[in-house]
């Protein structure tokens, strides 16, 4: 199950504080210099859409955003296209599922 459907309303505001999303955000500038994350855009797919589009178009993406209480862990940052990662950021987790579920049934190009 995806993380997205345990989480809380839209419209409630969780309580993460500057000093936690600071450090989280550190957090994720680090892994972005692994060879974990350069393993993880090496084939330049994206996790949502499955779309081929390069490594240079590739962009990190939190499954739970910072702003909602996520973590900069492993678990819960993917490769995401910058379509994808925009259309994440302006739709509510409800229509992003909706989103998602568009894109299972197509058939993914490869
Ligand atoms: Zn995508």
């Amino acid at each position: 199950m995806l993380p997205y459907l345990v989480m809380k309303k839209p419209l409630e505001i969780d309580n993460v504080s500057e000093v936690d999303l600071r450090r989280e955000k550190e957090k994720a500038r680090t892994l972005r210099r692994t060879h974990w994350w350069d393993k993880k855009i090496q084939k330049g797919i994206c996790y949502y859409c499955h779309r081929k589009v390069g490594r240079e178009q590739l962009t990190m993406d939190h499954v739970v955003p910072l702003s909602r209480g996520g973590k900069s862990r492993k678990g819960n940052i993917v490769a995401a296209c910058k379509a994808c990662n925009s259309k994440k950021k302006y739709l509510l987790p409800v229509e992003w599922e909706e989103y998602l579920k568009s894109l299972r049934k197509k058939s993914p190009e490869r």
